[in-house]
């Protein structure tokens, strides 16, 4: 499969399945924007519970929280993105078409923002013309807060997530009465005038953001750093991320945000190559230093052992939900021959499949009906699930196959005499005969949920 097949055929299965969309299709879609459907948005809710039960609900150390997108402008004053959040652009005389000077390059990753990133390139990779000198555009969505449309009314849609769990460190350490180390986690929506959205959902002007701000004691830093690389590798091998796609690389000192001591990169392996997945950064004391700085507020942790006022460090592992929709989707997606025939199979981890369980009735056959309902109605209390009648009994099963279903649930004309029905398994096809009144409890047993 070429690279550019296995997008283009990961587009079109979200599209024909209901995952993602083109936002506003109707009116010709708009650049960097997409939509969830009704299988997109399982999957999506599915990744952000997954993360949310392994970063917060299992551990002692973690916090959420959950900030508003318009913060007082002057967080972006103190956060440094009012200066500095901005990438080089550069148009082409000829074509006039607009690109990002370091996607020119190639040398420097996604996501890299900022004055270092200038290009050398100086002619249009498409039609060869003349490009411009780069001038830097700022990322940030700008709105107005209130009827005034002036200076004093300018607002952003903010850039990351992170900003609002570091104007809300000390609100936090407060009313939870929580010692260092503490962690405090945020899923959001973040927003980014990327000059070229790109590679589907890969980078986004609109996407969600799923961030922890771990604060630790200084000298304590190095330690955290390494304890959350290995956490946040093994998260997603345990969601069933195959390994050989899957790496840790260490950002080079020139490539390090300005804010950062120490940065890694969880990578994947795209069609498109080896890109980030996950950045995990030693932001240091700077972000609580600036705010402290800009709001005249002191942001300081007692600390009782030693007695002292003290800045935390931070360790921040951040991630974003719609790259790791399509990671998961891509580490899933499988071509196999089955008695003959291609099957394509989305071999999503049972957590992550959109719809657990699929209920089908060998045929629309009106005795059927009742018990293929009532089988439904007992499956759907705990699981997300579909009915599905339509078609041969065959091609449902590809169906389900295609979009990750782990298990199929048949109803046939044996159920009228035996109350008894099939379970099929995504996987390995097999197929086990359970009784109704076991139904639940078997397919608990194979989802192994604890609900
Ligand atoms: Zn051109």
């Amino acid at each position: 499969m070429s690279t550019e097949s296995t997008v283009e055929k990961l587009v079109s299965l979200c599209k024909r399945r209901g995952l993602v969309f083109q936002s506003s299709e109707i009116y010709g879609g708009i650049g960097g924007f997409w939509d969830y459907g009704p299988l997109g948005v399982e999957l999506k809710n599915n990744i952000k519970q997954a993360w949310w039960r392994a970063v917060v609900q299992e551990r002692d150390d973690m916090v959420g929280q959950d900030a508003a997108i318009v913060m007082n402008p002057t967080v972006w004053k103190a956060s440094g993105h009012l200066d500095t959040f901005a990438d080089p652009m550069v148009d082409c005389k000829e074509c006039k078409k607009r690109f990002r000077a370091d996607d020119l390059v190639g040398a420097v990753p996604a996501g890299t923002h900022g004055h270092d990133a200038a290009a050398k390139v100086t002619s249009c990779p498409e039609c060869g013309g003349e490009l411009t000198e780069p001038r830097m555009f700022n990322l940030m969505f700008r709105t107005y807060v209130g009827p005034v449309e002036d200076d004093a009314s300018t607002a952003y849609l903010r850039p990351e997530t992170a900003q609002g769990i570091f104007v809300n460190f000390a609100n936090v350490l407060t009313t939870t009465r929580k010692k260092l180390p503490l962690g405090i986690a945020q899923i959001g929506k973040a927003f980014r005038n990327e000059i070229t959205p790109g590679n589907f959902i890969f980078r986004d002007r609109e996407f969600e953001q799923m961030e922890i701000e771990y604060f630790v004691k200084p000298g304590t830093d190095e330690q955290w750093h390494q304890h959350w690389v290995e956490e946040r590798y093994n998260w997603y091998l345990g969601l069933g991320m195959r390994k050989e796609n899957v790496r840790v690389r260490r950002l080079e000192p020139e490539e390090q945000a300005h804010y950062a001591k120490d940065t890694y990169e969880i990578e994947y392996l795209f069609p498109m190559g080896w890109s980030e997945l996950e950045g995990i950064a030693n932001r240091t004391d700077f972000d609580l230093r600036r705010h402290a700085e800009f709001s005249g507020r002191e942001l300081e942790y007692f600390d009782e052992e030693s007695g002292e006022h003290i800045v935390p460090y931070v360790i921040e592992p951040s991630s974003g939900v719609d790259r790791l929709f399509m990671a998961f989707l891509v580490d899933a997606y499988a071509e196999e021959e089955v008695r003959g025939e291609k099957r394509v199979i989305m071999r999503l981890h049972k957590d992550l499949a959109p719809i657990k369980v699929a209920v089908l009735p060998l045929s629309r056959h009106e005795k059927l009906v009742p018990p293929a309902r009532e089988v439904w109605g007992l499956v759907r209390k705990h699981w997300m699930s579909q009915y599905d009648d339509a078609q041969s009994i065959g091609r449902r099963y590809r169906r389900q196959d295609e979009v990750g279903t782990p298990l199929c649930v048949t109803i046939d004309f044996d159920t009228l005499e035996d109350k008894a029905v099939t379970i099929r398994e995504r996987d390995s096809m097999e197929q086990v005969r359970v009784p109704i009144a076991g139904l639940v409890d078997a397919l608990r047993e194979k989802l192994n949920t604890d609900d």
